[in-house]
């Protein structure tokens, strides 16, 4: 079921690249397993499925150490407080989920201390969305130049989570407009920065994502069912 489910996203992920034009080994699907048990994530896992996104930095450090002898890659899409900062670099192949400077910052010097230098992307709510994390677009170049000094993060671009919305089409306009940054970003010839990730797009919008340029999809209900919170 999961690998059926994985199976006709990347379907659909295909008809939308060739839609617009794109290849689609640009774009990495991240099967969101967030508040799922481990069998799902192995299930999907030895279907071939390698990139896992997690919200949490405890849940995610468990699944990576239960299923270490698998080669997963595993993106932190929720938000970060600076003192789980540690934790999430040491597990983490890209924080998605990086919201202000002094987040940055810690990231920075933990990924010093463990040798490492630490993929982020800047998390922008950019339809300003009140009840979201995230910076707002306006306030962004800044926050990519402060980041530009540090030298153990690697800025790789940008995440939103968008808007819910009946139709899909609604989201587009955002997804176009974080695409224009990243555009715009690049133009200004900022040192050590070179942004080439959008992580946009979740199971309800995924689709117009991929056709707006989402290079990183994260994709959770479709694949593996809706979340019961309550337990
Ligand atoms: C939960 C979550 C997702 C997955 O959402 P679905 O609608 O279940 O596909 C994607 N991105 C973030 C940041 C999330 O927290």
């Amino acid at each position: 079921m999961i690998n059926e489910r994985i199976a006709e996203v990347r379907e659909q992920i295909r008809l939308h690249c060739e839609r617009v034009g794109r290849d689609p080994s640009e774009v990495t699907l991240i099967a969101v397993s967030k508040t799922k048990p481990l069998s799902m994530v192995l299930e999907a896992a030895e279907g071939g499925q390698i990139d896992f996104g997690e919200n949490k930095v405890q849940e995610m450090c468990e699944k990576h150490s239960l299923a270490s002898d698998m080669p997963l890659r595993w993106h932190l899409i929720g938000h970060l407080q600076s003192n789980k900062a540690k934790k999430a670099v040491s597990v983490s192949t890209m924080i998605h989920s990086v919201d202000s400077i002094a987040l940055a910052k810690d990231i920075d010097r933990h990924a010093a201390q463990l040798g490492k230098v630490q993929d982020i992307l800047l998390e922008i709510n950019v339809a300003g969305e009140e009840s979201k994390f995230g910076i707002t677009l306006a306030s962004a170049e800044d926050i990519v130049r402060e980041i530009a000094k540090l030298t153990h993060v690697r800025l790789r671009g940008f995440m939103t989570v968008a808007p819910f919305v009946e139709n899909a089409e609604d989201n587009r306009v955002h997804f176009r407009a974080l695409k224009n940054f990243l555009v715009d970003i690049n133009a200004k010839n900022i040192d050590n920065i070179n942004v080439d990730v959008l992580s946009m797009g979740m199971s309800g919008d995924y689709g117009v994502a991929v056709e707006e340029g989402a290079t990183h999809v994260r994709v959770g209900t479709y694949i593996f069912g809706h979340r019961d919170y309550t337990i």
